[in-house]
């Protein structure tokens, strides 16, 4: 997987992806990140990317100019019309489902935007998704393109160590991961529940399961909706609204 981003801020995305487990997957060619920086395709003399709105109105927009040279010079490294990435509050809300889409690619570019956003028109002729970090409004685009980068990249093969920890985990099924626990034992009279400890793998799924079901159902109800359960596991979602079940 090759990620372009298009940016005020490289140094934001160099740093921000530079370390940890997306620092190692760059290290050994399982990720490629280019961070560019959208100022060196300005014409202007003094670097200027940004302009006042027509119609009037607060802030900044960026041109649509530097912007396009940017995208042409990508497509040119490319050899083709990647997908690309426009991060906005008024796009689709990135998800896992998402994530997994976009893990299918060879190339993305991820158009960052800031102050009052990007000239329309070149969104238009560029843009072929409009994503969006949630339901809020941040400063810049940045940190919603490392959010996804990060996302996306722990699903591409020879990322994580352990692929089974990427099937695993959170909203895989529409369901939330089990609780996780270490040493020791004990901690300020706490206990590890005691299925962890007996070895017995089959009971220790079969708790796991049982908990993902419980925390779904008391934090994402709305996930658990979606989820595919057995007729089993329906009749335990029935017995947790009531309450009989315990922990
Ligand atoms: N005026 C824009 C609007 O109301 O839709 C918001 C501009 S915002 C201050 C500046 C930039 O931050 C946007 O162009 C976008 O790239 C990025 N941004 C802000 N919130 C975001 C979000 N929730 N998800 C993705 N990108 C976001």
């Amino acid at each position: 997987m090759k990620y372009y981003v298009l940016t005020l801020f490289p140094e934001m995305i160099e740093q921000g992806l530079g370390v940890s487990i997306l620092g190692r997957a760059q290290a050994q060619g399982a990720i490629e990140l280019k961070a560019i920086n959208i100022r060196d395709f300005s014409e202007n003399k003094h670097g200027h990317v940004d302009d006042y709105p027509y119609g009037g109105g607060a802030g900044m927009v960026m041109q649509p100019g530097p912007v396009y040279r940017a995208c042409r010079a990508v497509e040119t490294e490319i050899g083709h019309r990647p997908r690309v990435l426009y991060m906005t509050p008024q796009g689709r809300v990135f998800d896992q489902r998402f994530a997994e889409e976009l893990a299918a690619e060879e190339e993305l570019v991820f158009l960052c935007g800031h102050y009052e956003g990007i000239d329309e028109r070149i969104l238009e002729m560029e843009v072929t998704d409009y994503v969006s970090a949630g339901d809020y409004v941040l400063t810049g685009g940045e940190l919603p393109a490392m959010m996804m980068i990060d996302c996306i990249s722990r699903l591409v093969p020879g990322v994580l160590s352990n692929t089974q920890s990427a099937e695993e985990e959170s909203f895989s099924g529409n369901l939330l991961e089990y609780p996780q626990y270490t040493r020791p034992e004990e901690f300020m009279g706490k206990r590890v529940p005691e299925v962890l400890l007996s070895g017995h793998h089959a009971n220790i799924e079969k708790w796991r399961r049982e908990q993902s079901i419980r925390r779904t159902f008391e934090r994402r109800p709305d996930l658990l909706a979606k989820a595919e359960l057995t007729e089993k596991e329906k009749k335990y979602v029935e017995r947790l609204k009531t309450e009989e079940v315990s922990p």
